[in-house]
């Protein structure tokens, strides 16, 4: 186990003995730690808290950037889907994590391993009901405003 992951369990146990979950993140980029986070879920009433997220929010100010291409990410425990879209749309393209989701849902901690299987499901199979609602008014038409002005500034 290197040093990152290492750090990133620290954070985890240390948060534990703080009242909170059990879960640290650190962000690294050319060999130094450039962000970190703890779930913050008993600090304050926000379910996108979590180790990875609060790291990546932080590293993206650090940075002044969402491209996080070259950085990699050591989780002490396996991220949830939400931190991993995050990463996805960070353009993170390595993660490390130590405690997998299944350990998670050992320690009374399901909800991560549960997700993953809703997103197995069809949209109209999933617990929280999809419900597709087509635009009908061109002036709410958001996505080809934006088309337009995109293809405008090329
Ligand atoms: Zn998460």
């Amino acid at each position: 186990m290197n040093e990152w992951m290492e750090k990133a369990l620290k954070l985890a146990v240390t948060n534990v003995r703080e009242g909170g979950h059990p879960f640290g993140a650190v962000l690294v980029k050319d060999g130094e730690a450039i962000a970190e986070g703890v779930n913050e879920l008993h600090i304050k009433p926000d379910v996108s808290a979590h180790a990875e997220l609060v790291a990546i929010r932080k590293a993206q100010e650090h940075l002044r950037t969402t491209d996080l291409s070259d950085c990699t990410l050591y989780a002490s425990g396996e991220p949830c889907p939400m931190c991993l879209t995050a990463a996805y749309f960070a353009g993170i393209k390595e993660i490390h994590f130590a405690q997998t989701v299944e350990e998670a849902s050992r320690a009374g901690l399901s909800l991560s391993g549960k997700v993953y299987e809703e997103l197995t499901k069809p949209k109209d199979s999933r617990e929280i009901n999809f419900i597709h609602e087509p635009v009908q008014n061109s002036d709410l038409d958001a996505m080809d405003l934006y088309s337009r002005k995109t293809s405008e500034s090329e």
